[in-house]
């Protein structure tokens, strides 16, 4: 059940409603906006009865029953989509949100250039690891804190959102200084210490799907972070680890409209990773925009022969700039969709 209080109640309200949610036999965990406060009541117990003694509290708005598992990220708890602000840019809302950049942060030179032009090409985030998840421990680990120094740089001087990587808990923290946005790589999906620090940050969050996650995983993984208390939670697709080997990773584009379905949160395509070459890199982005994504993450790189990772998938300058010119069309076709979907909300 999610019970969502009126606005302002006060922590007396607020705690006779937990109580006797837990009176019922169920388990409180509640999310504390600024305004609002909203509490998910889970475990086993006489709902109906439940409901109608919390409807009967004059500081309850609305005590609702949800049925799937994840309340908080769930459709029938929100109907409305989540837009996540992060820089100034709201994401799933009514602009279509590029983001786009290096796999890893390599020298101030390749960050600063790719920041410039990816900027100028229409990209709101510039994205860029500084702690990289590699599969080998003799492959390049990223600059660390001075990888995020520089993207700093780049945010002054261009104004770019910045999106990179978390990988431990104990740096949320430090990395949330420097992001706008976390990015939480398909490896640490479900490292549930990482999700719960998540919760405690009101950075927003890009949590990518594991390697080997269903659409369900990934969405308990979401509602970690919002019922530890950040609600600012954006999903992205990246490809799953199937039998096919023509491709890095086999694209689920369909679960960006089973996850637009289920949840009201922003969902994101990374094309780069789901196919693992760089030519296959705009039609997979062109799908992602006609499937109703609310955006792309892609990487580019000034010369990705000399790359430190994902060279082949990365796209150079002008690749780039042709896949925004080519995409110009379908993200306008985009957009007269987003406006007819939040006339019919
Ligand atoms: C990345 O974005 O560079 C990355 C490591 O992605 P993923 O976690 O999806 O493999
Ligand atoms: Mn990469």
């Amino acid at each position: 059940m999610i019970i969502s209080m009126k606005l302002h109640a006060t922590r007396a309200e607020i705690d006779a409603v937990c109580a006797r949610i837990r009176e019922f036999g169920y388990k409180v965990h509640s999310i504390e906006g600024e305004e609002r406060v909203v509490i998910g009541a889970v475990g086993v117990g006489d709902v109906t009865a439940c409901l109608e003694s919390l409807e009967a509290m004059p500081q309850v708005e609305k005590a609702m029953r949800i049925s799937a598992p994840y309340k908080f990220v769930s459709r029938e708890f929100r109907h409305q989509k989540t837009r996540v602000r992060a820089n100034g840019v709201e994401i799933g809302g009514d602009e279509f949100t590029v983001m786009a950049g290096p796999c890893s942060v390599e020298s101030e030179q390749q960050i600063l250039t790719t920041a410039r032009f990816v900027r100028e090409h229409g990209a709101a985030f510039l994205r860029g690891g500084a702690f990289k998840p590699r599969t080998s421990p003799y492959d390049f680990q990223g600059m660390e804190l001075d990888g995020l120094k520089l993207l700093r740089k780049a945010q002054q001087e261009t104004g770019i959102g910045i999106i990179t990587e978390v990988m431990s808990d104990s740096d949320v923290e430090m990395v949330a200084e420097y992001a706008d946005i976390l990015q939480i790589g398909a490896r640490n999906m479900q490292n549930f210490a990482l999700l719960k620090a998540l919760g405690k940050t009101s950075r927003p969050v890009m949590l990518k799907r594991g390697l080997s996650s269903t659409v369900k995983e990934l969405l308990m993984s979401a509602e970690y972070v919002v019922a530890h208390g950040n609600p600012n939670v954006i999903l992205c697709e990246r490809g799953i680890r199937t039998f096919e080997t023509a491709t890095r990773n086999t694209c689920d584009l369909t679960a960006i409209a089973v996850l637009n379905e289920l949840t009201h949160l922003p969902v994101m395509l990374d094309p780069s990773h789901a196919t693992g070459k760089r030519s296959l890199v705009p039609p997979l982005a062109r799908a992602g925009v006609a499937i109703g994504a609310d955006g792309l993450i892609v990487e580019v790189h000034p010369q990705p022969e000399k790359a430190f990772s994902d060279g082949a998938q990365s796209l150079t300058f002008p690749q780039f700039a042709a896949m925004i010119e080519d995409l110009e069309p379908y993200i306008r076709l985009w957009s007269t969709a987003r406006a007819a979907e939040l006339v019919t909300v």
